[in-house]
């Protein structure tokens, strides 16, 4: 059902816009994904979070939406640069050579392992986050023969040019270059750091592609160019390479969505080079625009710091669970903030977090009860939807759904109208946060048997067994409530 208009703020337009799709009704959207070296820190998920937002309240609004995010798992150089190790490799010979004592004795097979190792560690991290699946999650490494007909076809028209060391796009031939991060050619060029590749036309100019030669002759996963066949062995070979970082999002994006998106998402730090890239790379070999919105969450930063892997200050999900919190807890936390602003992480935000998520989860249970109906209701659900509208804007959508606490509770003889928009609201707040279920990966596994043993019995009407394992339950300290849906419980 869609009631009011959704508006977003635009990056590429530097203000808030209507938001409308290339065909009604349906949302084409791409999601940076991480680069699998290590296990992403919480300022990642912050960004993830961001975007499974937004795919939430369109699916509310009763938009169809195609969601990609991918998973790099090869070209990411350290530093973000054209130069310098493969994050990746890197890590593998770390990982490798702590263990063997001899950095060098890694495999092509040892680099893929450490990227599925880390992607696992992700999607785990995803679950309990209860991000919602995308459509589909394409890895760098399975779409080089897609990278490839771009790049070709970039040089075709003069877009890019081929060195002793890689193919690189050609900035100067676009006169676009820098529409979204705001940046000029000339400011690019006076910071540029000294030249390290004296080959490039522009210090701006980025790699599309990197031969296996020089400081990359050692590079493990690489490929024939430009048939795409994979290679094993190492050693000089011009005509094998690999990817830069910026044309996998254009490759994968394209072979899964199409040649324009709706919306692209991903963290403030993509802006630039990344996302002015993929645009540069995408617009000069396809029709215009890449992507009508770009959406961009900004960092998550430790107390006064930026949260860096250099500065040693990250979090993991699993720190944040080792501290007793819900993963949920999380997700609460940073959904509370507006992502346009940037929220400095502190323990006691979380503690706050934790105490706002279950208030409202036990409020959501003392109304519920009754058939929850879908579709906007009347004021509050109305003032919720009018809040997400207004580019996202969680925070006034909480305040909402607080006000609605306060008055059920002040106020529990509601008429059926009232009731109903209540209903609606908790409805659709809960599909759009998707943090206020009880969480049930924090109970252990046997005491979920037992709420299974006691249905199975009521089931089959031996309520002096159900009362003995509700008995149990309660000794051993968990509340027990009956649901629709069967038995609940709930530490005490
Ligand atoms: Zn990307």
């Amino acid at each position: 059902m869609e009631a009011s208009p959704l508006r977003l703020y635009n990056t590429l337009a530097k203000r808030e816009e209507e938001f409308s799709t290339i065909e009604p009704g349906k949302v084409r959207m791409y999601t940076c994904g991480p680069t699998v070296y290590g296990r992403p820190h919480i300022g990642n998920y912050s960004s993830f979070l961001m975007a499974d937002l937004l795919r939430r309240w369109l699916e509310v609004k009763g938009y169809e939406v195609k969601h990609v995010k991918n998973i790099t798992d090869v070209g990411h150089l350290v530093a973000d640069r054209d130069e310098g190790e493969d994050k990746i490799e890197k890590q593998a010979k770390a990982e490798k050579g702590a263990v063997s004592g001899q950095r060098s004795a890694v495999s092509a097979e040892d680099v893929i392992a450490i990227a599925r190792r880390y992607e696992e560690l992700f999607l785990e991290d995803e679950r309990v986050l209860r991000i919602l699946e995308p459509f589909a999650r394409p890895r760098a490494s399975g779409t080089i023969p897609e990278m490839i007909a771009i790049i070709r076809t970039l040089l075709d028209r003069g877009h890019a040019y081929e060195t002793d060391d890689g193919i690189y796009f050609d900035v100067h031939t676009d006169l676009e270059y820098g529409k979204l991060s705001g940046n000029t050619l000339e400011n690019l060029e006076s910071g540029a750091r000294i030249a390290v590749n004296e080959e490039k036309r522009h210090p701006a100019d980025f790699a599309l592609w990197k031969k296996c030669v020089g400081e990359n002759a050692h590079h493990l996963l690489r490929w024939r160019y430009p048939s795409g066949e994979r290679l094993s062995g190492e050693g000089e070979d011009a005509s094998a390479g690999f990817p830069g970082w910026h044309i996998e999002c254009s490759a994968m994006s394209r072979s899964l969505l199409g040649e324009q998106l709706d919306v692209h998402t991903g963290g403030e730090d993509n802006i630039f080079p990344h996302h002015e890239c993929e645009i540069a790379q995408s617009e000069n070999s396809g029709p215009k625009p890449f992507s009508r919105y770009w959406l961009h969450k900004r960092r998550i930063d430790m107390g006064e710091a930026k949260m860096s892997k250099s500065l040693g200050n990250i979090l993991t999900v699993p720190d944040i669970v080792a501290k007793g919190f819900d993963p949920l807890d999380l997700r609460y936390y940073f959904l509370s903030v507006h992502y346009r602003t940037n929220l400095k992480f502190t323990w006691r935000g979380m503690e706050d977090a934790r105490k706002a998520r279950l208030k409202i989860v036990e409020w959501m249970t003392e109304v519920e009860g009754q058939e929850r109906q879908e579709g906007f209701g009347g004021t509050y659900a109305e003032k919720f939807a009018e809040a997400m509208d207004g580019d996202l804007n969680t925070p006034a959508a909480l305040a909402v759904l607080f006000d609605a606490m306060k008055e059920t509770r002040s106020n529990p003889s509601l008429d059926a109208d009232q009731q109903a928009d209540v209903l609606h609201l908790i409805y659709i707040a809960g599909r759009t946060f998707g943090c206020f279920e009880s969480s049930a990966e924090n109970i252990p596994a046997d005491i979920l048997a037992l709420a299974g043993q006691r249905d199975e019995a009521r089931a089959r009407k031996d309520f002096a067994a159900s009362d003995r394992i509700r008995d149990e339950l309660q000794s051993r300290g968990y509340e027990v409530r009956d649901s629709k849906e069967g038995t609940k419980v709930k530490r005490k």
